[in-house]
């Protein structure tokens, strides 16, 4: 890795901590971000998202999820744990500021 893509690891494994995903999962998704930004692959996962919230696995929801279409009330708006390091492409997305990608520091 280059010293960008390193910064944006760091930051991510901060971010993916803060939101309760275990350390080596954290670092998983990390490199497999790493990856996706090399290739311009521009699928995202729930955990680079502004309305993504909650900490830890159970209790992890989505903001946004009448656009996203993942429930049709709020009360149903809880985000599976393999869904949320899942790469895709999600109507209801919006990027955290705090993440960027590669792409996005060009
Ligand atoms: S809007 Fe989409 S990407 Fe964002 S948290 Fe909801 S389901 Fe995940």
């Amino acid at each position: 890795m280059n010293t960008v893509e390193i910064d944006i690891f760091m930051v991510r494994l901060r971010t993916f901590a803060d939101k309760g995903l275990p350390t080596n999962e954290a670092e998983t998704l990390a490199d497999k971000l790493a990856l996706r930004d090399r290739e311009s692959d521009d699928r995202r996962v729930c955990l680079e998202c502004q309305h993504f919230a909650g900490q830890g696995a159970g209790s992890w929801r989505c903001g946004n999820w009448q656009t996203a279409g993942v429930a049709i009330r709020s009360r149903d708006a809880q985000l599976p744990g393999d869904l949320v390091v899942q790469l895709q492409r999600c109507d209801g997305f919006t990027a955290q500021p705090t993440i960027h990608t590669t792409r996005d520091r060009r």
